[in-house]
Parts: structure tokens; sequence; C-alpha cells
């Protein structure tokens, strides 16, 4: 690609904390929650308008959809997210699960509240695009706003961006697979004008939807306890429409999936039926190119919908999550690479800084936590090589492919984020770098924000 010289200048200091979070998405909001109340003067950072990452960007209400009357899982901030949500919005109980749908446009209101309440500075519509690094060690970033380009100055950075964009700008080695070997993206919609009480009728009494039905199109693994359990899934109708000719067929382009919410006036939420594959979240030709496919795409589905799924035949589209949602890009190389069978066979570390629940839903798995099995998560997972001073939480922690699929989601987000935050604001408490954090003091700290890390 040709090139041109960008000119040095100066660029103002914005802001000097304690602890940087970068990324306001589940991590990044528990990241800086917890490290404010760890007693660290704390800004969250975030390139959109509002906080909440994939679940008010892309419309994703399943928080804790995994969750049986068995699951064993780390507490914190992940049920006082629900909490405060069923507080501010009223109970949404998700169908599947024991756990509240979080409605994507009140979730923006309980994350601020969750950050004024905690004491973090909040910064919206800024986005990291450079760091400063100096002997291995970060200091700060710089970001584009509105306001012009600016640097803020951190004693500890915390990469909650999805894509590891701080960890990858600052030096530290990641992996990523290659782009035909990534999740797929998806655009998610939601549905008004559906005869509800029609749906709901056809989904429990002819389509009778269970996780069997996942592996209808694609091979998928399960335990057995799984088979038989309620899902609000479907994808024949769309499989028939691509085979009739109805939609285009797309070899990158798989149709069909779940739903969230049925609710009384009318609305369906949470479609999350477009899949799009071959797609690389960190070059910005394909994110528009996911976003023109996904949208066309999603308007086949309503097209479809209408015509074939009782309920729908009135039904419009409500919105499209604000941008397409991504489930997989960078990893960092860290201290410590959780695998596969440390998810699988409940893994055990010393340096555990959170528990998440044997759940796994992808790369060809579906794996529900019904019987308490659990794993945890080791602090060398977020602790990032090369550069000091820089954790790393939410999906972009290190680990393989199939324990990717089981931390990406967001209650684990959640947990990894709580752990960094503390960490940060125990390491400046002590004045030690991150790489020689007492892992003791943050297991304290974790304890008395209510945690559970220990088996
Ligand atoms: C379509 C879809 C469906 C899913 N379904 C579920 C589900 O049902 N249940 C579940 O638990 N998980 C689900 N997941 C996975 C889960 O939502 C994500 O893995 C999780 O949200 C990741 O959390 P995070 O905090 O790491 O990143 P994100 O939620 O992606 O948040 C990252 C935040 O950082 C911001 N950001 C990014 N780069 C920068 C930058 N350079 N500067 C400033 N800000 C930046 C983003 O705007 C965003 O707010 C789904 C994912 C997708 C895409």
């Amino acid at each position: 690609m040709k090139q041109i010289h960008e000119t040095g200048r100066d660029i103002p200091v914005f802001a000097e904390t304690d602890v940087l979070v970068v990324g306001g998405g589940p991590s990044g909001l528990a990241a800086a929650i917890a490290a404010s109340r760890t007693g660290a003067k704390t800004l969250l950072m975030e390139r959109y308008g509002c906080f909440g990452g994939v679940i008010t960007q892309v419309g994703v209400e399943g928080f804790a959809w995994y969750r049986h009357e068995k699951t064993i899982e780390a507490g914190g901030l992940v049920p006082e997210f629900e909490n405060k949500f069923v507080e501010l919005a009223g109970p949404n109980p998700e169908c599947q699960s024991e756990s509240q749908a979080l409605d994507a446009e009140m979730f923006k209101c309980v994350a601020d509240s969750m950050v004024l309440e905690a004491g973090v500075r909040p910064l919206l519509h800024s986005m990291a695009v450079g760091t400063i690094v100096e002997g291995g060690i970060l200091k700060g970033i710089i970001a584009e706003s509105k306001s012009g380009r600016f640097a803020i100055l951190a004693k500890r950075v915390v990469d909650c961006t999805g894509d590891a964009d701080i960890a990858a700008l600052a030096g530290v080695p990641f992996t990523m697979a290659p782009k035909d070997q990534l999740m797929s993206v998806t655009t998610l919609f939601h549905c008004r004008g559906v005869d509800t009480n029609r749906f709901r009728e056809y989904v429990l009494n002819e389509l009778k939807p269970t996780y069997k039905d996942w592996g209808g199109y694609w091979s998928i693994t399960t335990t057995g306890k799984e088979d038989d359990l309620f899902s609000p899934y479907f994808e024949k109708p769309f499989v028939e429409a691509v085979r009739d000719g109805l939609i285009p067929k797309d070899e990158n382009v798989s149709l069909g999936g779940t739903w969230s919410s049925i609710t009384d006036n009318g609305d369906v939420t949470q479609l999350n039926v477009v899949f799009i594959s071959n797609i690389d979240c960190t070059n910005v030709e394909d994110l528009t190119k996911a976003e023109v496919t996904g949208r066309r795409n999603a308007l086949y589905c309503i097209e479809v919908l209408r015509r074939k799924v009782p309920g729908f035949e009135k039904a419009k589209l409500r919105n499209f999550g604000m941008t397409m949602g991504t489930r997989e890009s960078r990893k960092i190389e860290g201290h410590y690479c959780l695998s596969q069978k440390d998810v699988m066979e409940e893994g055990r570390f010393d340096d555990a800084i959170a528990i998440f629940p044997e759940f796994i839903d992808g790369a060809g798995y579906l794996i529900k936590p019904t019987t308490g099995r659990y794993y945890q998560i080791p602090y060398g997972c977020i602790l990032p090589k090369k550069i000091d001073n820089l954790l790393v939480a939410g999906r972009a922690i290190s680990g393989d492919q199939i324990a990717h699929v089981s931390f990406r989601n967001m209650a684990c987000c959640v947990a990894t984020g709580q752990g960094a935050g503390i960490a940060a604001a125990v390491s400046i408490h002590d004045q030690v770098p991150v790489s020689q954090v007492n892992i003791k003091n943050v297991q304290k700290n974790l304890e008395k924000q209510g945690v559970r890390y220990l088996t």
C-alpha cells in the first residue's frame, strides 16, 4: 500500500490516572468498577456513546443463559449486573436458564449508574489509537475523539477492547487464527409486530426446540445431558429458504439460530440467526463487508419468518444492533495459556483470580454446566508477555481455541475484568509492577468483593 509520512506533533495530556481501563464492555465495566472499589483513581474509556460492549452495542441479552440449578460460578459483579438491571428495569427472566435477559437499551443506563456509583470517571466517544511505552513499561495511551487527539497517562492500563488493541499496539505478542477459521460474526436484529401468542403456541406445541436441534445442519458434540433441554432455536425455515432459492446462496453466510425474549407487546428480541464467516474484525474493509452483508441477510431472514413461521406474518424490523458483533479476533500470549483440557477437566491453579462453569458453546461443542463442574482462571492468563503494567481481560485473554469459546462468554469476561481491576489497584497500593503483584493480596480483595476464585 502507498505510504505518506505523518508529521509528529505535541498533543495535550487529557488526564492522569491510577488505572485506565480501555473498552467499556462486560470486562471493562467490571475492571473499572473493581479497581475503583479497591481504592484506585480509575478512568473508563470507550469508543462508542455507551458502555456495555456487546450487550448494548450488538444487542446480546443472554448474559448468563448457561445458568441452571446446580451451576457454580464466580459471583461478584456477575449477579450485581443482573440485580442492578432488575432494580432499574424490572425482572426480565431469560427463557432457557435461571438468569436475567439484559435489555440492550436499558443496560446502557444500568452501566452508567454502576460506573458513577463506583466513582469511576467515564469517558465516551474516545478511541484508543496508540500507546506510550518506555523501556517495556506501558505509560499510557493516545486517543482520537471529537475534541481531537490526546494522551491519557496511567500507572496501570487494563485492555478490555475485546480485540486486544492496546496489547497489540504496545507490542505484546498475540495469536489470531486465519480468518477462514475464526468464529463467525453476526448482525443481530429485533422484530416488532409479531403475534407473540401465536408464536409462543407454535414454539411450545409444534417446534418444541431443544439443544439437540443445534446439530441439525452441522456437527456438534454434547455430553448428552443437554440434548433434551429447551433451547429457543430455529434453523429449518432459513435452510429451506436457501435451498428453495428464496435467499441467494452465499458460502460465507449461514442462517439459523436463536432468539431471546418474546414480549407481550409484539417484540421478539435478539434474533441471532445471521452468521458470516471469513471476516477479520481487525480489518476495516472486512468490517464494512460484514455490516452490509449482515443487514442484507437479516432482511432476507425477516421475509422468511413472515412466510414460514406462525405469528411472524406481519412482523417488521424493530432495529439492528448498532454494530455487527465479533466473537473472536486476537488473543494475547500471556504467562499461561488456558487450554481445552483446563476447561473440560476442571483446571486448578494457585494463582486463580476467578472460576467459571464448564460451559462451552461453539467450535463444535455444546456443553452446559448443569452438574456443578467448573474451572479456575489463573492470573497468568491476563498477564501479557513482554510489556509490564498492562493487564488484559475479556475475550482476548490467553487461551487456546476451545478455551476461548468458553471464556469469551460475558459472565466470564466480567470475572476476568474484576480480577484485572483488583490486581491493577493492588499493584499500585503495594508499589510493585503487575508482573510482581502479590497474588494473595489480590485474592483477599477478591473475597472482599464477593468473588469466588477458590475450589
Ligand atoms: C453475536 C454475538 C452473540 C453472542 N452471544 C452471547 C451470549 O448469548 N452470551 C454470552 O455470554 N456471550 C455471548 N457472546 C460473546 C460475548 O458477548 C463477548 O465475547 C463479550 O461481550 C466480550 O466481552 P469484552 O468485554 O471482552 O468485549 P466487548 O463486549 O466486545 O467490549 C469491548 C468494548 O471495547 C470498546 N473498544 C474496542 N476497541 C476500542 C478502542 N480501541 N478504544 C476504545 N474502546 C474500544 C468497544 O466499543 C466495546 O464497548 C456473543 C457475541 C456475539 C458477537
